[in-house]
């Protein structure tokens, strides 16, 4: 299963990254730099989740956002990339990624809606919009694609994707950054190569 919302960002909006294709790989994405000694925490109040889900275009109006459920979001997006990584690594989530996952998934989802132009937005409120992301995670890593998402091979970057090309070699989160800065790095590796 694919996030289903075919206008789902395939560009950086609003300070956040959306290159994973769906929710449930791109909220992962809102703490930029993990692998570095210094990570961006992009969900530092519970205003930036409510401009995550607008950005993510997932409501058109964003429901009151408490700190509980900034907590709540942060939980979840900790257990989906543990759980995907764990996965991608041919291992079995963590079994605290795995609780946090189906607690979140059961609490009722947000209602799936058609907007006046015909696109899908969710009604309902913060715990019931992480619950669709939740459920769109257990979807992901434990359906039929799961051997399709990847982590970026960009040196630093952690970011996922699903890789939805025809061959399955994705290998970065963006061509315009990451796939463009190994190409560039490539070829000034061959050029040294060449003159040594
Ligand atoms: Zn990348």
């Amino acid at each position: 299963m694919t996030w289903s919302a075919s206008d789902w960002p395939t560009e950086d909006r609003d300070g956040f990254r959306f290159r994973g294709g769906g929710p449930a790989l791109d909220l992962p994405a809102t703490l930029g730099g993990r692998l570095k000694p210094e990570p961006q925490e992009r969900l530092q109040t519970p205003q930036d989740l409510a401009r995550w889900f607008r950005a993510a275009g997932l409501v058109a109006e964003a429901p009151p956002v408490t700190a509980r459920d900034l907590s709540a979001a942060v939980r979840l997006r900790e257990a989906i990339y543990a759980a995907a990584m764990a996965r991608r690594g041919g291992e079995p989530a963590p079994s605290p990624a795995v609780a946090e996952l189906n607690r979140q998934a059961r609490a009722a989802s947000a209602a799936p809606q058609l907007d006046a132009d015909g696109r899908l937005r969710l009604e309902g409120g913060t715990a019931a919009l992480l619950s669709t992301v939740a459920r769109e995670a257990i979807a992901l890593i434990g359906g039929s694609q799961a051997d399709r998402i990847r982590q970026c091979e960009a040196e630093g970057c952690a970011l996922l994707f699903l890789d939805t090309s025809r061959a399955g070699d994705r290998r970065w989160c963006s061509m315009a950054t990451c796939g463009n800065k190994a190409k560039v790095a490539e070829f000034r590796r061959r050029r040294r190569g060449a003159k040594a």
